[in-house]
């Protein structure tokens, strides 16, 4: 049986070019600075975010860590979203390794978080009570918001606000190309106000390895320093590195594939009974459904069921799922999980 996988982007495997690529790479102590394909994907990237320089890490959960850490002291606080995936999925790094604290303010619908809660968290300087307001983080897309794509325009306005106010702008931009493709618009736009951006070559862009952090000379030189703190400085990266220019030159456009997919995948799953979108039509490549009060069957036990049909998928809660398109899942998977949805809430209502 043929098992197709919606869990996340991150199942992605890299393409034979990826392969390729890595096998030919040329190769160096990138610890030294000396690997020509690690410098080569650095320059590359810093250009796509419009940004001075970058900086090849393990995982964007380093990036957003480093970031933090290259602008906050300890007892410092960085401003996120109570969805956001700095707060709810990275094992509390930052105020661990850190000593920063988050304060958290919720995120609208649309994933954005609004100004005057950005405003209302902000600390008073001159209260030595308080700890000291440094930075606010925005996700893009925003995950749990649905995969939802944050306007350029809106971007401009909170770094407006943060730079007013003598805070540093962080977009974790895991997604930012899926952002940009839906938005019809560079990646840079998104990130012109941010002073620094993560973004992932390992999701939608299938690379196995690797996320990028980018902003000024200034910036990437600290998180440099504080990455091989972290153990994160790698030798030979550039075997790693090789498949992230492929990612980057030929995996971007595609991405409006999968959401194309996300689209026709919503579609079909909202006529199936006892389903419903939960976060409304997808505008990328994610789709989040909620069961009907009606259905007997919980999310998990629904989970077991569409595996048993060949079809992988995740709970978000009691009865909620999560369900992503990438490279690895053709229109045939579509419309098979789709059948498999409709034999499966036959047994579950
Ligand atoms: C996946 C993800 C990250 C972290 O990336 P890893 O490479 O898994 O550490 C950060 N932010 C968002 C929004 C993500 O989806």
């Amino acid at each position: 049986m043929k098992i197709y996988d919606f869990r996340s982007d991150t199942v992605t495997h890299p393409t034979l070019a990826m392969r390729q690529a890595m096998a030919g790479a040329l190769v160096g102590d990138d610890v030294y600075g000396e690997d020509p394909t690690v410098n080569t994907l650095e320059a590359k990237s810093a250009k796509l975010m419009g940004k001075e320089a970058a900086l090849f890490v393990t995982s964007g959960t380093m990036g957003n860590l480093l970031a933090v850490l290259a602008v906050c002291a300890r007892g410092d606080e960085v401003i996120m979203g109570k969805q956001g995936h700095t707060f709810l999925h990275e094992a509390g790094g930052v105020s661990a390794l850190g000593g920063v604290v988050m304060n958290t303010i919720p995120n609208q619908p649309d994933g954005t978080l609004a100004l005057t809660d950005l405003e209302q968290a902000l600390r008073s300087p001159e209260d030595i009570h308080q700890p000291i307001s440094k930075m606010i983080i925005l996700e893009n897309t925003q995950n749990d918001c649905g995969g939802v794509p944050i306007t350029a325009k809106y971007c401009d306005e909170v770094g407006k606000f943060a730079h007013s106010h003598g805070l540093f702008l962080h977009i974790d931009g895991a997604r930012i190309f899926n952002a940009a493709i839906s938005l019809h618009l560079p990646a840079k736009e998104l990130a012109r106000s941010a002073d620094s951006v993560t973004f992932c070559l390992s999701k939608g862009l299938c690379a196995p390895v690797g996320s990028m952090l980018c902003g000024s000379r200034e910036f990437i030189a600290k998180a440099r320093r504080l990455r091989k703190m972290l153990g994160g400085g790698m030798r030979q990266a550039g075997i790693l590195a090789a498949a992230g220019l492929v990612a980057l030159d030929t995996m971007i456009e595609r991405l409006a594939e999968d959401h194309r997919r996300a689209k026709k995948l919503a579609e079909g799953l909202a006529t199936v009974p006892g389903l419903r979108l939960d976060k409304g039509t997808p505008y990328t490549n994610m789709v989040y459904i909620a069961l009907e009060p009606d259905v007997r069957w919980d999310a998990p036990a629904i989970v077991k069921a569409m595996e048993k049909q060949g079809i992988l998928i995740g709970d978000t809660g009691p009865r909620t799922f999560r369900l992503v398109t990438h490279h690895d899942v053709d229109d045939e998977a579509v419309a098979a999980c789709i059948e498999a949805f409709v034999k499966v809430m036959n047994y579950a209502i």
